[in-house]
């Protein structure tokens, strides 16, 4: 026994509850499963259990797995780190790239968007806590940002995206999750080319309700489903 389609059925149920404390259908919540390091046969068995949408961290895993056909019937994210000299392998194979952490990557990404003659869907990163070791953008750079990235034809914002510090009690990053809804608001009133303030992604496994709580309408969420993951394989 795996566990996974007990998890699945436990998380969406406090997705749902978080929803409805929070005075949100539970149907405005997204639950992305973060599927590094799980291989096709779990991916399988979590979308069997409920999970309409994967996330995966890195290019070569991801490639590997859907050639082994883990997400047919589901759809794909992009939430790692990406480099500028792999975007060619995940435009058009991710349907969002959460992870768009600088503006040279933006315009690699409409490049090879448009050279498959497609419109990829981005998240901006936003580094919300000045982590110098994690990209995205300084959060007063969010407007500016956006409107730069209105002029690139081949690429369409549909959100921010931000990975909080690790936190050991979930209402250390309230503050965070807070400020990153402000800005997804601020910048929905503003109307840019190329740009929709659709999705808010943000909340992990250890403070997916938080960020609900707070205006997340897109969580990401690996251990919780999934179960710890063994980095020594
Ligand atoms: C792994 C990962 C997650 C999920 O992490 P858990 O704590 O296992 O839920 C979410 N977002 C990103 C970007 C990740 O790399």
């Amino acid at each position: 026994m795996s566990g996974i389609s007990e998890n699945v059925a436990s998380v969406l149920a406090r997705v749902a509850s978080a929803a409805a404390a929070a005075g949100r259908d539970p149907s405005e919540i997204t639950v992305i499963a973060a599927s590094k390091m799980n291989d096709a046969q779990r991916i399988r068995e979590a979308f069997a259990s409920g999970i309409k949408i994967f996330g995966e961290n890195r290019v070569q895993e991801m490639l590997e797995k859907n050639r082994q056909d883990a997400y047919s019937g589901t759809k794909l994210h992009f939430i790692g780190r990406l480099q500028r000299n792999k975007v060619r392998q995940v435009v058009g194979v991710a349907e969002l790239i959460h992870s768009a952490d600088s503006l040279p990557l933006v315009a690699e990404i409409d490049r090879c968007a448009e050279k498959a003659s497609l419109i990829q869907d981005i998240l901006i990163e936003i580094n919300i806590a000045g982590e110098a070791s994690k990209g995205g953008f300084p959060p007063a750079e969010t407007a500016s940002v956006l409107n730069e990235i209105s002029s690139f034809r081949n690429v369409r914002v549909k959100g921010l995206m931000a990975i909080p510090p690790i936190c050991s009690d979930p209402a250390d990053n309230v503050p965070f999750f807070e400020a990153m809804t402000q800005l997804f608001i601020d910048n929905s009133l503003k109307k840019y080319d190329n740009v929709s303030m659709d999705f808010l992604s943000m909340g992990m496994s250890g403070d997916f309700e938080a960020a609900i709580a707070c205006g997340a309408n897109m969580v990401r969420i690996g251990s919780a489903i999934f179960g710890p993951r063994n980095y020594n394989i």
